[in-house]
């Protein structure tokens, strides 16, 4: 039984439940594009330091012309003018008897409203609204500020684009159904199914 669900795990479930079997209860990594994760590793760390105050003078002076770029669109965001309530922030969210959870990128407030903001380098969710980690920290951060003045915006750095889903209570309803749904779905899973034609990082061990 998961007690402790994050979004990459149930994205990854839905993809392919064979490949969350490797992964999550075999426990087996397999090397991932690090070009690209380093590159965002890079952007979520200045990020960070900047909404915390820091001088990051040293930081920009050691970013590449690609970094440099995305840098500049997202220090003039708005959203980086805002109250600056949490960076890199861990945060759960009970339902029934399992824990959700993971770690949001920033967490602003501009007068009464909350948002929830997550750089993407990569690329953004096909569909935001019903993204895991739309639904599950949007719920998490209205748990915890008792509030549903909240917002989460997935900031497309690479495509210099932004997209806002504004949460209701109606969609509040939808997002624990679906988590309720998806957690049971996990907790009861046998078999494990293989995608058919299909190929991941997985693959050399899969058939
Ligand atoms: S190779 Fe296909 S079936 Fe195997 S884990 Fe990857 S996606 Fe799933």
């Amino acid at each position: 039984m998961f007690n402790q669900i994050s979004p990459n795990m149930l994205k990854t479930y839905e993809i392919c439940p064979r490949k969350f079997y490797f992964k999550y209860i075999k426990n087996i990594s397999m090397p991932v594009n690090d070009e690209i994760f380093e590159f965002g590793k890079n952007i979520h760390a200045l990020a960070s330091y900047y909404l915390k105050g820091e001088n990051i003078d040293k930081m920009e002076l050691a970013l590449t012309e690609k970094e440099k770029i995305v840098w500049d669109y997202l220090k003039n965001l708005k959203y980086l003018t805002y109250e600056v309530i949490a960076t890199e922030y861990n945060l759960s969210l009970k339902i029934e008897n399992s824990y959700f959870g993971g770690r949001l990128d920033a967490l602003v407030k501009d007068n009464t409203r909350y948002y929830i903001l997550d750089y993407k380098t990569g690329s953004a969710p096909k569909n935001a609204k019903f993204d895991y980690q739309t639904m599950i920290y949007t719920l998490a951060v209205k748990e915890f500020f008792k509030t549903n003045d909240i917002s989460f915006v997935y900031l497309d750095l690479k495509n210099k684009t932004e997209l806002k889903i504004d949460y209701t209570e109606e969609l509040g309803k939808e997002y624990l159904k679906k988590l309720t749904d998806i957690k049971n779905k996990i907790n009861t899973e046998e078999n494990y199914s293989i995608q058919k034609e299909c190929n991941c990082e997985y693959s050399l061990i899969c058939y």
